[in-house]
This record gives structure tokens, sequence and C-alpha cells, in this order.
């Protein structure tokens, strides 16, 4: 739709008038898009469908309430607090939440958008962490390309900032983040951030995000010109993700100096580490870095899931079938598979997948037969074996037949064939107008194998444009993209697959 165009447009005026420092001019642009109707409606769109608590009880917003929520959102300081809600689930316990006011989130990723290219124009090299277009695959990459590339890393340094502590009296950032600055102090003084890290698609909506981003740019620069000024020749790198900070150096006195130099660097923007939060290692040990272990082995480098995160994997397939009683069986099926998917998300890319996944397919499937076995305590094991599973694909396969609908659902695999893995340059800056297509075509390439089946299909031949506006389909999450069948049936190819689209949800009107 225009709408998302006119916002790339402004975004990228705000970009280059920020780096031509003309600062009343970026105010101007911003103050621009936070008034256009463009990207209120879609930062209230984006809002409601990214919500999952939002978009299960859509109907109970109504299409005024929302149209008078884009109109509305002018009025940018209100008194901010936190609703409770009441969660009903449909299975098991119920139970209170607080969230904060869903207004307040959509305010702030309006401000957010116009921040965005300000925030990315400045942003070091190596940092990751909710930025749009980085995702955790890449830095997992990175990490390992530095240590094949450059084997003389040997001392490790960890950093972790407590940012919901210290950013509450952050001076710094009240003086230089760019927005205005009655807004910030109040956001900060209350600390109404709140957090939705659906990390499968490029990550735009959260101004806390920015926040943290923006703190922290500058600390690899900073180093370098420390390392250009003093007599040390030695090499180093920085990682960022998030609260994060990974510091690969090759002496100990050099990782000192540059672990003094990251907290003087802290210190100066109102941020502190604690002591137990920074951790020294010895390369050849090996270190663990979010959910990942990395160590060497005689002639490799290699990264594997941490134990904690298979053990949540498997605690999580546990609870999908311990919550079962009196429950619709394509339910359980479902949510298995939701499980699986978001697993291969996020390990497919490790060392070793193989083998990790068939042990988990195995644990999947002792959890399977135990609870037909309790389902069907009379009948024998052949009975239950020919009822469940069958023999596809050359390999045996728990299956359920929907009652209702009357499909065949079957349970994936945690297997996972590794395909290549493309990723944006860190050169790129993401909101210049020029590298518009390259980043468009990258990220096509990167997420077309995350599409499954009829929607893979569609999307690889219409190269993931939307058949209605034109532009990319971003994002594999069911919310964001719909199926549609052609009006016009075309009589000459008359199979199944030509007579659909892919499109966006919010261009099916
Ligand atoms: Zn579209």
């Amino acid at each position: 739709m225009l709408y998302e165009e006119y916002i790339d447009y402004l975004q990228n005026i705000i970009r280059r008038s920020s780096i031509d420092k003309n600062s009343s001019l970026v105010r101007f642009y911003q103050k621009l898009l936070i008034r256009s109707i463009s990207c209120r409606l879609k930062v209230v769109n984006k809002n409601l469908v990214g919500n999952s608590y939002m978009s299960t009880s859509k109907s109970a917003i109504s299409f005024d309430d929302i149209i008078t929520l884009v109109f509305n959102l002018r009025n940018l300081s209100v008194n901010y607090s936190s609703s409770k809600f009441y969660f009903c689930k449909r299975y098991g316990s119920s139970f209170f939440f607080q969230t904060p006011f869903f207004y307040v989130s959509c305010v702030q990723c309006l401000w957010n958008y116009s921040v965005l290219p300000i925030v990315e124009k400045d942003s070091d090299k190596f940092s990751y962490g909710f930025r749009p277009f980085r995702v955790m695959q890449d830095l997992f990459m990175e990490i390992k390309n530095s240590f094949l590339k450059k084997k003389l890393f040997l001392w490790i340094v960890d950093l972790k900032i407590n940012f919901s502590v210290n950013l509450c009296n952050s001076d710094w950032l009240i003086k230089n983040f760019p927005i205005e600055k009655k807004v910030l102090r109040s956001w900060l003084k209350l600390n109404t951030f709140s957090f939705q890290n659906d990390l499968s698609y490029p990550e735009d909506g959260n101004i806390f995000f920015s926040l943290v981003n923006f703190s922290l740019n500058g600390l690899v620069r900073l180093c370098e010109i420390f390392l250009n000024e003093s007599f040390f020749t030695f090499s180093f790198n920085i990682f960022r993700f998030f609260d994060r900070i990974l510091i690969f150096t090759t002496d100990t006195s050099e990782s000192f100096l540059l672990t003094r130099n990251c907290l003087n660097f802290l210190q100066s923007r109102n941020l502190s580490v604690k002591q137990e939060n920074l951790f020294v290692s010895f390369a050849s040990e090996g270190f663990h870095f979010l959910n990942w272990r990395f160590y060497y082995t005689s002639c490799f480098f290699i990264g594997i899931p941490s134990l904690n995160l298979i053990k949540a994997q498997k605690s999580s397939l546990n609870l999908v079938i311990k919550n079962s009683n009196n429950v619709n069986i394509s339910w359980i099926i479902k949510n298995i598979n939701l499980q699986i998917d978001s697993w291969i998300y996020s390990c497919s890319f490790l060392d070793f997948y193989w083998d990790l996944s068939n042990e988990l397919d195995v644990f999947l499937y002792k959890l399977l037969w135990g609870w037909v076995k309790r389902r069907h305590p009379r009948r024998s094991n052949t009975w239950i074996y020919s009822k469940y599973w069958n023999y596809l694909f050359g390999k045996w396969r728990f299956f359920v037949k929907d009652i209702i609908s009357g499909k065949i659902l079957l349970i994936k695999s945690h297997l996972y064939y590794k395909t290549r893995v493309f990723r944006v340059p860190n050169s790129i800056d993401v909101f210049d107008f020029n590298n518009k297509s390259k980043v468009n075509d990258i990220w096509f390439k990167k997420i077309r194998k995350n599409f499954r089946g009829i929607c893979s299909l569609l999307y690889n031949n219409q190269k993931g444009l939307c058949s209605i506006c034109n532009r990319l389909i971003f994002s594999t999450s069911l919310n964001d993209f719909r199926i549609l069948r052609k009006k016009k049936q075309i009589s000459s190819a008359n199979t199944f697959i030509s007579n659909l689209i892919l499109i966006h949800t919010y261009c099916e009107f």
C-alpha cells in the first residue's frame, strides 16, 4: 500500500538530515512522520496484529475504536498506567497479568519509527539485538567467522549491563536521545516499556531496544581510536547483543586495557556493570554466550546450544502433552508443531544440529507413545501403532485425523537441512534508499526457506512480493500474510495453485 512508501520516504529524509547534522530539519520531519496518518495506521495495525493477546480478542476492538485510536495518537503525554488483564486460558489455569496500556505501546512505537534511522546511522559494526534486519543467526555466524579467520584469540570478556535499573536516571540519554525530552523523561520515570520479543521478523516497533542500542553505539569506534593512539598492536573484536558485550582479545594485558576502556565508556553514558556480571574466560576452555556454548576441538571451532536450551525445549514439549486432558487432539499436534518450528528457527544453524534433532525426535515419540497408551489402555500395541503411526517419505510418522475438518495432521520433525545463510552486510544502512532493493533481495533469500507447503511455493513464485502492493512480504508469521483465491479464474492453466495469490494481511480489502 502507498502508506508504507511514504513512511520509507520520510525515514530516508530523517536519516539524511541527521547525517548533515541539521537538527531542526530532523525535528521537522520527525514531527511530520509522527503526525502522518500513514505511520499511525501502521503502528496501530502492527500493535494489534503483533500483540498475541490483542489479536486473539480482535473482535473485542471494533473498527470504529481502531480509527478513533489512530486519530487520537496525537496526544503524546497522557498519564501512563499499566492495566491488569484477567486472561482466561481455554485449556488449563486462568491468571492475571499486567501489560502496559495498549495506547502507550502504540505511542512508543510511533516515536520509534522516527528515531530508528538516526540510531541505525551510528550503529556499531557487530551490534545485534532487535535491530531491523539483523537477527540472532547473523550474530552466531559472525562469532564463528571471527574465530575461524583469526585463531589467535585467547581471552574472552563478557559484560552484562542491567538496563532496567541503569536507564532510569540516565541524564546522558535524556540529553542526547533524539525525541522530545518531556516525553522521554516521563517514560524513563515510570518505566513503561513493554517487550515483545518475537525474533521472527525485523524488530522495529519497540523503543526500549532503540534506547539500549543508542546508548551503546560508539563503543567499538572508541576502542578502535584507543588502539590507534596506543603503542599496542593487537587485534580485537567486540560483539554486542542487547545488554551483553563480548570482547575477544589476544593478550592478557590488552584484555584488561580494553575492559577498562569499555567500563569508562559505559560510565560516560551513565551506565554501570556489577562486578558479578563481568566474566573473563580463556578461549581454549570454551565459553557460553546467550543460549550457545562455544569450544575448540582439535581443528574446529564449534557452537552448540547450551544444555539449558535443550532442557527447555524438552520441558515445553512435555508441558503441551501434560496439559492435554479433555482436549481436541488436533490442538496438541498444532501446539507441538509450533514448538518445533520455533526451535528450528532459533537452533537450525548451530553445529551438530543433526544429532540433536534426532535426540529430540526420539524424546517426543516416547512422550507421544506414553500418551496414546494412557488414552487407549485396553488396546494392544499393534493396534495403537497402526492407528497413530504411518510410513511416509521413508519414515514412520505420528499422525492424527481431525474429526471436524477431516484433514490429516502430521507431527513435524526437528530435522532441518542446513542451507546457505544469507545476511545483510554490516556496512549497509537499511534506511538508505540506495540500499533498499539490495536489502529486500537478501531478506527474500533469507526467509524464503522458512515458509512451508503452499506458502513456500507461492512465495517463491511471486519472488516474495505481495500481489496487490508489489512490496516484499517481510515476515513468515501467519498474522502477516494471507492466501487469497483470484476472483477471475484462469481457464487455460486451470491448476489449483495458479488461482492462488499471497498478499499482506493489511492489503486484504
Ligand atoms: Zn501488500
